[in-house]
């Protein structure tokens, strides 16, 4: 049976260019990012599944003033199989980020190039790729009237470039219950161009934006004012402790431990002989799991504290972005289990579970309690200018698909 498959997912690929030339041509870009939302691409994508015999179509409508329609669009199908309890999920999502610099483009973005293995266009690879990887899975079971062992849904997603709260967000908060908590769900958003790399874990995030007051003066008398960027080096300095009191680590990242960096510095002064009255700096973090946010800022405000007495300054810290990691999806369960084991059956290599430093749409299920695989065969180009996709990874990947659904 899954030789039939496969043979019928290779046999596909005009059906692949197809739908990724149809998908392209239908800019799908949130509010946030100057575009009037999904309504567009959800539309034309009903019709598509309803002709290829899907009939029920689950509408997860999430509701947006911001746009013309009112509302976001999810979606969802289901195609049965012989356990109906359980499902394995694929979940894509729909929109798409803007080109940018029109120049950098070799050819209308909305308009798809094909050449040999690669195609362009904007949104080929994020996340068209998953999105037609999947659908090629559903149509090899549709045309060869395959009832796979279990439930294959199928889900598009709304708002995933802007936060996910109109998206896979709104759909844990809202349609929690369209999961059950042994249905196996792949997001196929994350991945590098050997497939190997299988995302189960997160790092928590927390940006910070401190600001450093003292008093501006002439810097031939120093005495008169208070220096802030002497003080906000020193508070970075202090800063690198935080390595050492936060010193857990876990080999499924990379860096293995939690990381605590100075980067971005506002402008202070613009000359060389005034003494600065204001310094503000931020710092990224990215820290494991287990350790509470809060605690962290406590400790940044500790230190603060410190250099406020130490140079007679005023130190405060606002959070610019935070995001506690949800708990990790264990190394054990089927999904993970299922999903390396399929990768190594089809492209022969060696998939290994791994944790990001940063988060992804999987947290919201995670959170829930279910466990999340983020993976598939990419070639970083999402958000790049002639973003391409490769066919035969398209193909790999729907192969992975069906291994996942079928051997469980
Ligand atoms: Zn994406």
């Amino acid at each position: 049976m899954l030789d039939r498959i496969f043979a019928h997912i290779e046999a596909s690929q005009d059906y692949l260019v197809e739908l990724q030339r149809q998908l392209v041509a239908i800019p799908a870009l949130g509010p946030r990012n100057g575009g009037d939302g999904e309504k567009e691409k959800a539309d034309w994508f009903k019709g598509h599944l309803t002709s290829l015999g899907f009939t029920d179509i689950i509408e997860m409508n999430a509701p947006d003033s911001d746009v013309s329609c009112g509302y976001r669009p999810n979606l969802a199908v289901i195609l049965p199989g012989i356990d109906t309890t359980q499902t394995f999920w694929i979940i894509s999502h729909l929109d798409i980020v803007p080109p940018g610099d029109l120049s950098l483009w070799n050819a209308n973005p909305y308009e798809l190039q094909v050449n040999g293995d690669i195609i362009t266009g904007r949104g080929v690879e994020d996340n068209h790729q998953g999105l037609v990887s999947s659908m090629m899975l559903a149509k090899a079971l549709l045309d060869l009237d395959i009832t796979p062992s279990m439930n294959l849904g199928l889900m598009f997603v709304a708002d995933e470039e802007t936060g996910s709260h109109k998206g896979l967000s709104y759909i844990a908060k809202h349609h929690a219950d369209i999961f059950s908590e042994n249905d196996l769900i792949l997001v196929p958003d994350f991945g590098e161009s050997s497939g190997e790399l299988v995302e189960i874990a997160e790092k928590s995030m927390m940006w910070l934006r401190v600001i450093v007051d003292g008093k501006q003066c002439h810097a031939s008398t120093p005495e008169q004012g208070v220096n802030t960027l002497v003080a906000a080096s020193d508070l970075i300095m202090k800063t690198r402790k935080l390595y050492d009191i936060y010193d857990n680590s876990n080999s499924l990242f990379c860096p293995a431990h939690s990381t605590f960096e100075a980067t971005m510095k506002e402008a202070n002064v613009a000359n060389i002989n005034t003494l600065p009255g204001r310094d503000v700096f931020y710092v990224d973090c990215r820290i494991m799991a287990e350790y509470d946010l809060d605690e962290v800022l406590e400790t940044f405000q500790g230190m603060g504290r410190e250099v406020e007495q130490s140079w007679g300054v005023r130190v405060r810290f606002e959070t610019v972005q935070r995001e506690q990691a949800a708990p990790p999806t264990e190394e054990e369960s089927p999904i993970v289990q299922a999903t390396i084991k399929a990768i190594k059956a089809v492209y022969g290599n060696a998939p290994r579970p791994v944790g990001v430093g940063g988060g992804t749409v999987a947290a919201f299920l995670r959170r829930k309690g279910l466990p999340v695989v983020v993976w598939a065969t990419l070639d970083h180009q999402a958000h790049q200018p002639n973003e391409t996709s490769s066919i035969a990874h398209t193909v790999g990947d729907a192969k992975v698909m069906a291994l996942v659904l079928m051997n469980n």
